[in-house]
C-alpha cells in the first residue's frame, strides 16, 4: 500500500475517531438538522495568520443526538424547500446530499435544496463492514424518486468509498476492495441507479503501468459480475501516486478492458481536481482544448459525469481543495463554460462545494436559513477532507506559538447549495458579455480573493523549494559525476563530460 494512501486513510480515521475530541477545545452548538433530530455539532478550527497553519478541514470534535419530538409546524417548516427545483432543463445540477439513516433519506435532501440531480453515499464510506441494503430502504428510495420524479438511473449518482483502491497490490487487500466495489454496484443495479462514480485508487509503491492493470483487472470482473451499472472514474489532481491526473491514464485502463464492456464504462470530470491537475477549464479556449483532448485521448462518449467544484489552490499544484463556485482559481467563467456546453446535457452536474458556516456568521447566501442546516456537510467535507492527500507542511517555531487554535462555531448550511444550484442554472444562455454576468464573476471574485492569495503564496513557496531541492540535487549529481569521470580518466585517459 502507498504511503500517501496509507496517509490518506490514516487521515479518515484520524477525522473520525471520537478519541480525537480534545475536552479543552470543545465548543458546542445546537444545531437543528431540519430532517431528522436535533444534533450537537462541535467543529473547531485552527486559525491561520501570519503564517500558522489553518487546518483546511474543520475539525468534528463531537457530533451528539438527543431525540426530540417535533411539532406540525416544525415538520412543516422542514418540509419546505430553500429552493424549488427547475423544470424543464436540460442540465441536471445538484449537490451530493446527506444519505443519514437510509438511502431513500437523500432523495428528500435533495429536494429540499431544489436539485436536478443528487449524489450519495450508499453505504459508510469510512468502514469496510455494513449492513446490507434493507428492503425498505430500497423500496423507500425507489418510490421517493418516482413520487419527486427524480430519474435515478440517470440523475443519481453515488459516490464510491474512499477506502477502495481498486489498484491494490496486496492480494488480501485487494480483495476487501473489490467486494466492498461489487457490493456497491449490486446496490446501484437494486436501487435502479446507473451511474457509479468511484476514485480510480493509487499506484503505491509499484509502478503505474502495473497499477492500471490490475485496476482494468478488477473493473472487469466487475462488469461481468453485473449487467446494467456503469461504473465511472472520476478525473484527479494527480498528487503522488494517485491514478487519474492524466487523461491518459484513463485511455490505458479502458484499452485493457474487453470491448464487450466498454459501454458500461464511464468517466466523470471533477471541475477542480482536473484544474488542480493541470488543464485548465477556466479560460474558454482552455476548455475547448480540454474537452478536445477528452475526446481524442478518450472519447466523450466516455463521459457520463461532472463534479462541479472551485478550487482554492493554483492550477497545476496537484492539491485537492474544493472552493465554492466562483469564488476560487476556476472562477464563473469556467462554470459559464460548462452550463454552455451540449455536451453535458442530461449528464448529472454534482457540487460538493463546501457548506460549513460559522455560525455568527452563516449568512453568505442571503435565503440563509440556518434551521434546516443538514447532516449533508459530511459528504461534502469528506470529499474535501479525505481526497487532499498532501502533507500537512510543518508548523515553524514562530507559527507553533501563535497558533492559539480560536474555536469558530461552524454548521452546515445547505442553502449554500441551493443558492449555487440558482447560481449555475442562470448562466444557462446568459451573455459573458452581459453586465449580469461581469457582475455576478467580479463579487464572487472578490469574496475568494484573500483564499486564493493565501493559497498563491503557499504554492508559490512550495515550488520554490522544490526548484532549490531539485538544484541542490543536481549540483550534487554533477559534482560526484565529476568525481567519476576525474577517476575514470586517471586511468583510461580523456573521456567527454556527459550532460548533466
Ligand atoms: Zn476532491
Ligand atoms: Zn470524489
Amino acid at each position: 500500500m502507498c504511503r500517501k494512501f496509507r496517509a490518506c486513510l490514516r487521515l479518515t480515521e484520524k477525522w473520525l475517531n471520537p478519541n480525537r475530541i480534545r475536552r479543552s477545545q470543545v465548543s458546542r452548538t445546537k444545531v437543528k438538522t431540519g430532517f431528522e433530530e436535533e444534533s450537537e455539532l462541535s467543529i473547531s478550527t485552527e486559525s491561520e495568520k501570519n503564517g500558522a497553519i489553518k487546518q483546511e478541514v474543520p475539525e468534528v470534535v463531537t457530533a451528539k443526538t438527543t431525540k426530540k419530538r417535533k411539532t406540525k409546524a416544525d415538520k412543516e417548516a422542514e418540509a419546505m424547500p430553500l429552493r424549488p427545483r427547475t423544470q424543464g432543463l436540460r442540465m441536471f445540477v445538484g449537490a451530493h446530499v446527506s444519505a443519514a439513516k437510509g438511502v431513500f433519506n437523500a432523495v428528500n435532501n435533495s429536494m429540499q435544496i431544489g436539485g436536478n440531480a443528487f449524489a450519495l453515499f450508499l453505504k459508510s464510506q469510512r468502514k469496510w463492514d455494513n449492513p446490507a441494503l434493507q428492503d425498505d430502504h430500497r423500496d423507500q428510495f425507489c418510490q421517493s424518486c418516482s413520487e419527486q420524479e427524480y430519474n435515478a438511473a440517470k440523475h443519481v449518482l453515488p459516490h464510491g468509498s474512499y477506502l477502495v483502491n481498486l489498484a491494490q497490490e496486496d492480494n488480501a487487500k485487494a480483495k476487501q476492495a473489490y467486494n466492498s466495489f461489487l457490493d456497491d454496484l449490486q446496490r446501484c443495479e437494486a436501487l435502479g441507479i446507473n451511474l457509479y462514480n468511484f476514485h480510480p485508487g493509487s499506484a503505491g509503491q509499484t509502478t503505474l503501468p502495473s497499477a492500471l492493470t490490475r485496476l482494468a483487472k478488477a473493473l472487469t470482473n466487475a462488469l461481468a459480475a453485473t449487467s446494467t451499472v456503469t461504473p465511472v472514474l472520476e478525473t484527479m489532481c494527480g498528487q503522488g501516486t494517485t491514478i487519474g491526473g492524466s487523461l491518459n491514464e484513463f485511455r490505458d485502463i479502458i484499452a485493457q478492458i474487453p470491448k464487450e464492456h466498454h459501454s458500461r464504462i464511464g468517466i466523470c470530470i471533477d471541475t477542480c481536481h482536473s484544474h488542480a491537475a493541470g488543464y485548465d477549464l477556466a479560460s474558454p479556449t482552455g476548455f475547448k482544448a480540454f474537452l478536445k483532448e477528452f475526446d481524442e485521448v478518450i472519447g466523450l462518449q466516455f463521459l457520463r459525469a461532472l463534479h462541479l467544484n472551485d478550487s482554492k489552490t493554483p492550477r497545476g499544484s496537484h492539491r485537492d481543495l474544493h472552493a465554492n463556485i466562483g469564488t476560487g482559481f476556476l472562477g464563473l467563467r469556467a462554470f459559464h463554460n460548462i452550463m454552455n456546453e451540449p455536451t453535458f446535457e442530461d449528464m448529472p452536474m454534482i457540487l460538493e462545494t463546501p457548506i460549513d458556516r460559522p455560525v455568527s456568521n452563516a449568512s453568505r447566501p442571503p435565503t440563509t436559513d440556518t434551521s434546516s442546516a443538514t447532516a449533508a456537510h459530511e459528504a461534502c467535507a469528506s470529499e474535501d477532507s479525505e481526497s487532499d492527500l498532501s502533507e500537512p507542511e510543518k508548523p515553524t517555531k514562530k507559527s507553533k506559538a501563535k497558533a492559539k487554535k480560536p474555536t469558530a462555531r461552524l454548521i452546515a448550511d445547505p442553502s449554500v447549495w441551493a443558492n449555487e444550484i440558482s447560481l449555475l442554472e442562470s448562466l444557462i444562455g446568459m451573455d459573458p458579455e452581459s453586465l449580469e454576468f461581469r457582475s455576478l464573476e467580479a463579487n464572487l471574485a472578490d469574496e475568494g480573493r484573500e483564499m486564493r492569495e493565501k493559497h498563491q503564496e503557499q504554492h508559490d513557496r512550495k515550488v520554490e523549494a522544490e526548484e532549490k531541492k531539485k538544484k541542490k540535487a543536481a549540483e550534487k549529481g554533477q559534482k560526484s559525476l565529476m568525481d567519476m569521470m576525474k577517476g575514470s580518466s586517471a586511468g583510461k585517459g580523456k573521456k567527454k563530460t556527459a550532460d548533466p
